[in-house]
């Protein structure tokens, strides 16, 4: 979930209220932190992380009817490794998200502009590297929008489907789990990330998955889940991870 402390609509209350009223058991928040402190018109000011902390745990207090967890979005950044670090060790973190929106200086997802004229192969190698290479740094339990590449439907003409295997081996070796993130769909993408054509291959890796609405309004939470659900026992999925205290714990969905 990500609330108004970051670019969410409303405070977390409202995303409680949506989860309880769907009979969901638990839910997540995380917000958007960018280690370099820049884009706060989308991530949360550093400043705001003790609020931010304070807030969702008085939540998970307060809430004997639903599992409240804290985590963070982080962004993934070369070169932000100790600010990264300092953060998530500063507070009882349930997960960290590790998510890549940037390649380079540019931004992958706010418009179609960044892939005009450019080579559509190299984008995704460059950008499957990268989350790779976020997995291996230990930061994060779960990789975000693995595949967020796909959102202005710019399509590689190369066969992708190594991408696919270099990520879900990485993801295997480093012990992460990946996200099923439905919010694709209120994307121009339309779709899940990640693709649902490859989601066999994560699970021929064994890799975790979570399956995870990214909502950015109270009335996204548990958008699509049941088809999220579908499609993953098609991949061959029966259960799906949570976290407490940055310790995955599997549950049969
Ligand atoms: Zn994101």
């Amino acid at each position: 979930m990500h609330t108004r402390y970051s670019d969410g609509k409303r405070e977390p209350e409202a995303y409680i209220e949506a989860a309880l009223n769907l009979g969901l058991k638990e839910i997540g928040f995380s917000d958007h932190l960018n280690p370099s402190g820049g884009d706060l018109q989308w991530c949360m000011n550093h400043d705001r992380l003790p609020a931010y902390a304070e807030h969702i745990l008085r939540l998970k207090k307060e809430h004997t009817d639903i599992a409240v967890r804290l985590g963070l979005e982080a962004d993934y950044l070369p070169g932000t490794e100790k600010v990264t670090e300092e953060i998530i060790n500063s507070f009882p973190f349930d997960y960290i998200i590790g998510s890549v929106h940037y390649l380079g200086a540019e931004t992958v997802d706010l418009g179609p502009g960044f892939y005009i004229g450019k080579d559509i192969n190299l984008i995704y190698e460059n950008y499957f590297n990268l989350v790779c290479e976020a997995a291996s740094t230990g930061f994060f339990d779960i990789m975000g929008h693995p595949d967020l590449v796909r959102i202005h439907r710019f399509r590689p003409d190369a066969d992708i489907t190594t991408l696919y295997r270099m990520m879900a081996s990485a993801f295997e070796i480093h012990d992460v789990a990946f996200e099923l993130n439905t919010n694709g769909r209120n994307k121009p993408l339309h779709d899940f990330y990640p693709d649902k054509n490859y989601l066999n291959i994560f699970a021929e890796h064994g890799v975790p998955v979570c399956v995870n609405s990214d909502a950015h309004f109270p009335e996204r939470t548990g958008q699509h889940f049941t088809e999220a659900y579908e499609l993953l026992r098609r991949a061959g999925y029966s259960e799906m991870a949570v976290f407490s205290g940055r310790k995955r714990f599997m549950i049969p969905f």
